[in-house]
This record gives C-alpha cells, sequence and structure tokens, in this order.
C-alpha cells in the first residue's frame, strides 16, 4: 500500500510518499511559499537526483498538482500513475474535544475541523486547504486526518481544566489540549520497544523539545498530562515563545506599554523565549556556541530554558507517583548533548544517571543514554511524525475496507 502523508502550512505544503509494505520513503519533499511570487518545490525522490523547481504556485490546489505530477513525473517520479497512492493522510493541529484518534475524512469530519479553525486560526485552515487539494486531484482516494491533540485527549479533567469560570469552558471549550501528540505517542512507543517493555506498564515523561517545545506525562500508553495548553503557548520556555507567566503581566504589560491584543500575542508568541533572554536568537546551537564564548545573556537564557525543563520533570513524576523512562526528542532534544546533561544533572535525587559517553553518542537511531544502574532509563528518540500518520492511516483504511 503507497501513501501520502501532506502537512500543510498557510504557505508551505510539506510531504512524504511511503511504501508501507516495508515502512520505506519512496520520495519526500516541500513547497513554499505558495501565494507568493517565486514559489519552490523541493522534491527529493528516493534513488534519483533532488528536484527544484522556482515557480508561481497561487494556491494548495496547484501545489498539489505540482507535487503529484512529479511523483509520476517519467524521469523524476517514484510511481508510474496517480492511482498507486491509495490513501492520503494529513496532519491537522487542532482537533478540540471532537478528535480523541485519527478518522476517515467524511463530511462531517470537515465541518467540524471547520467548527475548530477558531481554536486554531492559524493552522487549521490550511490544512483544510490541503484536503480539498487532495480531494479536486485525487477524487477517489480515502484520506485520513491525524491531530496533534488527539493522543492528549486522555487526560483527566483535574489536568485539562483551568481554574477558571466553568462557563467558560461549556461554552467556549478554554481548556487545556496539549500539542505535539504525534510525537509524543510515537516516540513513546519506540522508547518501550526499544526497552522491551509494555508500554501499558510505564510510567514515562517524554520532552519534545524543537523550536516549539513540550513535555508529557505518559503512563500506561496515555497521556495524563502535557505542558501546551489552549493555545501551544503554555508550559516550557522555547525559542520564541514565552511560555508559563503570570496571566496579570498581560493585562499590566498592556497597560504599561499601550499595546493591543495582536501586539502582546505576538510578543509572546515571536518576540519571547530564549530569543528575548538572549537578545540575539531563539536557536540552541547559537546560544550553546555563544555560552562557549562566554555570553552571560546566552547562559541565562539557557539557564532557565533547563531549570524549567527540569521542573515540569520533577512535577510530571509527581503527577504520576513516579517515573521508569525519561525520553529526548526533536531538534534540541536529540542534538544538543549540553541540554540533556544540564537537565539530567539536577535530577539524581529521582534515580537519574546519564551516561557521558553514551549522551555524547552522534547516533541517529533509538538509543538508551543512561547508565546501567540509573533507575530511571533516559533515552533519545528521533521523532517520527510523518511515520506516524502513514501508519495511522494505513491502518484506518485497512480496517474500512
Ligand atoms: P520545529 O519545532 O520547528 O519542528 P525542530 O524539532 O526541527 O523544530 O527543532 C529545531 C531546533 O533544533 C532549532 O531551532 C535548533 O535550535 C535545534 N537544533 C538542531 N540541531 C541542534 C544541535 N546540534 N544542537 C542544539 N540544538 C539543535
Amino acid at each position: 500500500m503507497i501513501i501520502l502523508v501532506m502537512n500543510a502550512g498557510s504557505s508551505s505544503l510539506k510531504y512524504q510518499l511511503y511504501n508501507m509494505l516495508d515502512e520505506s520513503v519512496l520520495a519526500q519533499g516541500r513547497v513554499e511559499r505558495i501565494g507568493m511570487d517565486a514559489s519552490i518545490l523541493t522534491h527529493e525522490p528516493e534513488g534519483k537526483p533532488d528536484v527544484r523547481q522556482v515557480s508561481e504556485i497561487l494556491d494548495h490546489n496547484t501545489a498539489v498538482k505540482r507535487l503529484t505530477d512529479l511523483l509520476t513525473h517519467s524521469e523524476h517520479g517514484v510511481i508510474r500513475s496517480m492511482k498507486e497512492i491509495d490513501a492520503v493522510g494529513h496532519r491537522v493541529v487542532h482537533g478540540g474535544e471532537s478528535f480523541k484518534h485519527s478518522v476517515i475524512v467524511t463530511l462531517e469530519v470537515k465541518l467540524e475541523i471547520r467548527r475548530l479553525f477558531e481554536l486554531a486560526p492559524l493552522h487549521n485552515p490550511p490544512a483544510m486547504m490541503g484536503i480539498m487539494a487532495v480531494e479536486a486531484n485525487l477524487p477517489d482516494v480515502p484520506q485520513v486526518v491525524v491531530f496533534d491533540t488527539a493522543f492528549h485527549q486522555s487526560m483527566p479533567q483535574e489536568s485539562y481544566l483551568y481554574a477558571i469560570p466553568m462557563v467558560l469552558y461549556r461554552k467556549h471549550k478554554i481548556r487545556r489540549y496539549g500539542f505535539h501528540g504525534t510525537s509524543h505517542d510515537y516516540v513513546s512507543s519506540q522508547a518501550a520497544n526499544k526497552l522491551g517493555e509494555p508500554l501499558a506498564s510505564l510510567k514515562m515523561v517524554t520532552c519534545h523539545i524543537g523550536n516549539g517545545a513540550s513535555c508529557a506525562a505518559i503512563r500506561n500508553g496515555e497521556s495524563v498530562d502535557t505542558s501546551m495548553g489552549l493555545t501551544p503557548l503554555e508550559g516550557l520556555m522555547m525559542g520564541t515563545r514565552s511560555g508559563d507567566l503570570d496571566p496579570a503581566v498581560v493585562p499590566f504589560a498592556m497597560s504599561k506599554e499601550e499595546l493591543t491584543i495582536n501586539e502582546v500575542n505576538s510578543m509572546l508568541n515571536k518576540h519571547s523565549g530564549l530569543q528575548a533572554i538572549s537578545g540575539f536568537s531563539s536557536d540552541m546551537r547559537e546560544i550553546t556556541d555563544a555560552m562557549k564564548d562566554g555570553d552571560k545573556q546566552a547562559k541565562l537564557a539557557f539557564d532557565m530554558y533547563t531549570y524549567r525543563l527540569r521542573k515540569y520533570i520533577g512535577a510530571y513524576a509527581a503527577a504520576m507517583n513516579g517515573m521508569d523512562v525519561l525520553v529526548f526528542t526533536a531538534g534540541v532534544g536529540e542534538n544538543s548533548v549540553v541540554l540533556r546533561q544540564a537537565v539530567c544533572e539536577n535530577l539524581t535525587f529521582m534515580g537519574i544517571e546519564l551516561d557521558p559517553e553514551l549522551n555524547e553518542s552522534k547516533s541517529k537511531e533509538t538509543r538508551i543514554i543512561s547508565t546501567a544502574q540509573s533507575r530511571v532509563k533516559v533515552l533519545v528518540v528521533p521523532t517520527n511524525e510523518e511515520l506516524l500518520i502513514a501508519r495511522d492511516t494505513y491502518k484506518l483504511v485497512l480496517e474500512a475496507v
């Protein structure tokens, strides 16, 4: 079975074509600058040279047409005809309370995703454009939607409710949803496989640390808490996002600096985090490089970032009455030796003991980085959200026939 996985943003569209017989990637690529002049399509077919095309791609519909042309192209293609594609899986950021699992796209599903636009105004509309574009270009192919929020729908009320008037939850569904669910789901299964233990017997804290960052407390394979909330702003300090802060800061800063709602939103989402404290970058590589050169603000940014992460790990161990496994994933979590070291070195009281040599390994495979005696096993697991989307799509489409 061949499955196309799509991740549509407002001006971009990433894709991967999987052969589910062996879960190999036949081709991957991305279209950038959709709707702008000089759109760029990068196509990387397996075993063939990469293709880079610069042209005008005004909408997602045209983007899907171009990428499907390339997938079947005599020289750059990897399949003979679009009929070989059995299903398309889409990443959708917000599934609200309606979607606790991935689902096959129907009219009702599309209407519900549309109703959820107000909860994710930047993310859900482009995902819908991707779904419509596939419908137009591949009309008979079943589509599946996989939600970033779905994995966290198992959270109990005590962790997902805010302590504000219940009417806000009842009327407007203001609550914590959590994000990066596909990643937390994928890495927790991978970690259990690596340890050779059933997921259903483990208490895990998974740390997805990329530009955006979140932790999840996973007990018996189910998310019981996660650090992001109604939006991906809550929780850990991130590249450009503040993470947790006293909500009273918002009206206070607004009145002192005469900020509008949009301005304060932009300040907290785009001009905070590592960027704000270091004063020069949101990129962890640049922060750690500058730290080595003695930059005090970079050091402060790094210390705040790791301190907050450590507090969350401790809180989640308390939430689950213990932990067996700690997982690091995503750009920073998979690659930053110093971050993992800084986070873990003050968690020895919880039975976390990193092996410095294993921590420094450059392997791109799932690996254990704690010592043999460490009570809590620490792992680095490369995330692969696209593969999980492909697997869910495969499973749902097989069940439907
Ligand atoms: P996104 O949240 O956009 O998917 P990624 O998971 O790709 O982000 O993570 C991107 C971040 O990973 C970059 O901002 C960079 O700070 C960090 N990163 C990548 N490689 C390294 C590295 N070798 N050391 C430290 N940080 C790294």
